[in-house]
């Protein structure tokens, strides 16, 4: 008998203690409190907290799954809602940079580039009566176009940067209409400053041998661009019309 001994677990009803015991018997004495218990209540009460216990820890192991796959995927929206933050910032300044880049260039082409958003650099510089002075540069010419009444005239002179003149020029001529062309490819060179000035004789006594005063206009062109344009001036007599 004593081989075939089926030794089980238990929990003493009195102290709780887990003791194991000889199935076959009907009671045990607890080694821990010296209580005398049955031995079929002893076996249920530790089969029922055995259980409790694992449902319990179960319970408990799903629920630390849970909460532990929530933080994670807390933490993985976190980092994808920092990130998409991140790149939005980006792509803000990328934006920002470009339209910054696009505006100076702008800027820059404004001020460096003949003729950009100002006007065409003709002049009209004076008109009396019927005589006018018009000076303007088309398809890289200046044209100093003089319609007098009577006599006109005009000056060419070429500076250099130090003020040096390269190229003097002055012609008269008497009729109704007189036209030049100052060929920019050819004398317009870098560094040189060219003045054309450019006078009619205003004299409304036809009978008059002398001039009564003449409208005179000054242009400045450098680098094939008018770059000073006088307002007209009258003088009384041509040897005023210098206006170095
Ligand atoms: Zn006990």
């Amino acid at each position: 008998m004593e081989n075939n001994l089926k030794m089980v677990p238990a929990k003493c009803t009195q102290c709780g203690g887990v003791v194991e015991v000889d199935e076959a018997k009907k009671t045990a004495e607890c080694p821990f409190c010296g209580m005398t218990f049955v031995i079929e209540d002893a076996v249920k009460d530790y089969n029922v907290s055995f259980n409790v216990n694992d449902a319990v820890k179960d319970v408990l192991d799903f629920a630390g799954e849970q909460m532990k796959e929530n933080r994670q995927r807390r933490q993985e929206e976190k980092k994808e809602f920092e990130s998409t933050q991140k790149n939005f910032f980006k792509v803000f300044l990328i934006i920002f940079a470009i339209s910054c880049a696009f505006s100076l260039i702008m800027f820059v082409i404004m001020q460096f580039v003949p003729g950009a958003g100002d006007d065409t650099g003709e002049t009209t510089a004076t008109e009396t009566a019927d005589s006018t002075i018009d000076c303007y540069i088309k398809d890289g010419c200046l044209y100093t176009e003089v319609r007098g009444v009577n006599l006109a005239v005009w000056k060419y002179q070429a500076f250099d940067s130090m003020g040096i003149t390269l190229q003097y020029e002055e012609n008269s001529i008497d009729r109704d209409s007189y036209e030049s062309c100052v060929t920019a490819e050819e004398n317009v060179d870098e560094g040189v400053r060219y003045v054309v000035t450019a006078a009619y004789e205003d004299d409304f006594t036809t009978e008059s041998t002398d001039p009564l005063y003449y409208s005179v206009v000054r242009v400045v062109i450098e680098n094939s661009e008018i770059v000073e344009a006088s307002e007209p001036a009258i003088v009384n007599s041509l040897s005023e019309y210098d206006f170095e």
